[in-house]
């Protein structure tokens, strides 16, 4: 029998009794008080998080998603690097003639990381995120700061990290001319990473890879949320 009552989404943490700060876009919550993650659906379910480069003081944590996945290259061509003259467009080629060489059946399991807040710089910066070492380093216990601004749900994870992977062909140093790929989702977890604002970008600590706040769509609010004042 189904209940005949609505059920209410109280955003308050279900351990600790805290109220959970966030954007009226936001699905990811975390709990400033006990340090748990959280994600609004039917209910809020807990999701595991993990933290990482946040050493600096002032910081201010953004939730990325931590995905492990297989992926499985279908087909990938590439083309010879001497073919390279824009003067072919009259001349009819064939794979041969353009050096076209094709390999199959490439698996690897790899951790795809990509913001899970609203950026227009998705894949860009998951590729880049992707080159680089984020071991976790646990928070100290009791004191946690805000992390806003996670508006990217569950249900786009293997889509987005799927985009991110044919990023990660692209930017190779040989020459794609085709990318097919399937990528099976094992696990996600929400990666706080700890950046540094700028006059004008979120810095990534440790790294030099900056996200324009022109880029994030909630970044006046992700900062006034965090401490800081626009
Ligand atoms: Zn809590």
């Amino acid at each position: 029998m189904q209940s005949k009552y609505l059920s209410i989404t109280v955003l308050r943490c279900p351990d600790c009794g805290n109220d959970l700060d966030g954007l009226s876009t936001d699905i990811i919550f975390f709990c400033t008080e006990c340090g748990r993650c959280l994600m609004s659906g039917d209910k809020l379910a807990p999701v595991e998080i993990e933290f990482t480069r946040h050493d600096d003081s002032g910081i201010v944590l953004l939730p990325f998603w931590k995905v492990d996945a297989t992926i499985d290259i279908l087909s990938r061509i590439t083309r010879g690097e001497s073919r390279t003259s824009p003067i072919t467009g009259s001349r009819e080629f064939h794979g041969g003639s353009l050096d076209l060489v094709e390999s199959y059946s490439a698996s690897r399991r790899d951790l795809i990381i990509f913001p899970a807040f609203s950026t227009s710089l998705v894949l860009s910066t998951g590729v880049k995120l992707n080159e680089e070492e984020f071991s976790q380093e646990p928070l100290q216990n009791g004191k946690y700061p805000p992390m806003i601004g996670g508006s990217v749900g569950l249900e786009n994870v293997s889509k987005l990290a799927s985009g991110v992977a044919v990023g990660i062909e692209v930017s190779k140093s040989d020459y794609l001319a085709f990318i097919d790929l399937d990528i099976e989702v094992h696990s996600a977890k929400v990666l706080a990473i700890g950046c540094t604002p700028s006059e004008s970008a979120f810095r990534i600590n440790g790294t030099s890879i900056c996200i324009p706040f022109s880029a994030v769509k909630d970044a006046d609010d992700i900062l006034k949320r965090s401490g800081y004042s626009s």
